[in-house]
């Protein structure tokens, strides 16, 4: 019994993983059956069936990639008409803008460089190199998107990213980058290998993702949902650059998603050296045992107990007799909202300022979202901000709710009141 590890493991299923193949076994999080989190459903539909699929991630023993366990899904999971644009965050343009300012600067690009970015949404990062004459190439796999950027002027491939494509580019990347994109790959491999073959030599890839390490300390479970199927530490990705012929040689923490790492890449032959930064993340994730499936499973045990204190805090409001409504209508919520089974029942309406959400209900919970002068008509006692990572931002747009005494609740951590 000694070595037996403490917590959930799977007994009758090992896929296996999506970079190493070997067998997992190990849960680091299982958030029951969900219906997939960006799906919400047109009022005019809620009456519908609503397809729910499993919500659990795995980590493998192996190589430490957290990983979504296979589902299955009758279509693709990126409609056509997803709704996430990216330039309607204001505060994620102005790290894009300030994030190539300092890669013109560091890379020394010019008119005679090319920047290809995957995963390029609607153009809002890509519009900053544009403005300094460098020369921009996007790929984005979905249309509606694409289609605001080729509006805008960026010239933008409507491809999903993997060897294919990058082989029948004629150009090759200067820069090379992702932004929250590699943990939303199905094929972590077929990615990478594509960024090999479409990167110049001497040429710097970046990309960001949400810290796996941050997700764990900061107890960010509810970023787990459907399309993101890695959760990224950067000695994981470290390997998977390393077996396919690419370094990693740098990386920085930036603040976005709750704590993200912006890493740095460039061919293996490459003679950049490994700064101090990366030798230190790589000796602070193994200190935060990362190497050791035990701390994973040890996470899957907070989670449960996280669900309990969340719906113990609200069930305590709605007992006192107080109105409780949402502000945001973004993954993240819906993965809470579902797995803490929180719904009409706990909030009236939640809000979100992208006019695309409006007139929808969240998926599973069927909560209505309204546009946000919706707080100031209905004057809710407590308003519960889903996307935490904006908890500041949301705090002070709504700081009016304290004229009737309102107040705000957000994970910070854990769910607690804000006076
Ligand atoms: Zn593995």
């Amino acid at each position: 019994m000694g070595d037996r590890p403490r917590g959930v493991v799977l007994v009758d299923l090992e896929p296996p993983c999506r970079f190493c193949g070997t067998p997992l076994r190990h849960v680091f999080a299982d958030l029951g059956m969900s219906p997939v989190a960006n799906d919400n459903v047109p009022a005019s539909e809620a009456n519908a069936m609503e397809p729910y699929f499993p919500l659990c991630a795995l980590v493998c023993a192996e190589c430490f990639l957290v990983q979504l366990a296979p589902f299955q899904t009758p279509r693709p999971l990126f409609r056509d008409d997803y709704a996430y644009f990216s330039s309607f965050s204001t505060s994620w343009l102005e790290h894009c803008r300030r994030y190539t300012e300092e890669m013109i600067g560091r890379l020394g690009l010019d008119a005679c460089s090319q920047v290809v970015e995957l995963a390029s949404n609607d153009g809002y990062l890509l519009q900053y190199f544009a403005q300094a004459n460098v020369p921009v190439l996007g790929v984005e796999p979905t249309a509606n998107t694409a289609q605001v950027a080729i509006d805008k002027g960026i010239p933008t491939l409507v491809e999903f990213w993997g060897a294919e494509i990058a082989s029948s580019l004629d150009t090759r990347a200067d820069l090379l980058l992702g932004n929250n994109v590699l943990a939303h790959v199905p094929d972590i491999n077929d990615f990478v290998s594509g960024m090999r073959i479409a990167l110049k030599p001497g040429g710097t890839i970046t990309m960001e993702f949400p810290h796996l390490l941050s997700l764990i300390s900061l107890n960010q479970w509810d970023t787990i949902y459907h399309e993101h199927y890695s959760y990224l530490s950067f000695s994981t990705v470290r390997r998977v650059f390393e077996a396919h012929g690419l370094r990693l040689f740098d990386v920085q923490e930036v603040p976005t998603h709750g704590g993200s790492l912006r890493i740095f890449g460039c061919h293996a032959a490459d003679d950049r050296n490994q700064t101090a930064a990366a030798l230190e993340m790589l000796e602070r994730e193994a200190a935060a045992g990362l190497g050791d499936v035990q701390t994973y499973l040890d996470y899957g045990q907070r989670v449960m107990a996280d669900k309990r204190d969340i719906v113990s805090l609200l069930i305590d409001l709605k007992r006192d007799g107080l109105s409780i409504a949402g502000y945001g209508a973004a993954a993240k919520g819906n993965t809470l909202l579902n797995y803490c089974g929180i719904g009409r029942d706990f909030l009236d309406f939640t809000c979100d300022a992208n006019p695309h959400k409006q007139g929808h209900v969240l998926p599973g919970t069927h909560i209505p979202v309204l546009p946000p002068d919706a707080i100031a008509e209905r004057k809710p006692d407590v308003v519960l901000i889903l996307p935490w990572n904006i908890k500041d931002e949301v705090m002070q747009q709504l700081s009016f709710i304290r004229e009737w005494g309102g107040r705000f609740a957000a994970r910070s951590p854990e769910l607690r009141l804000f006076e």
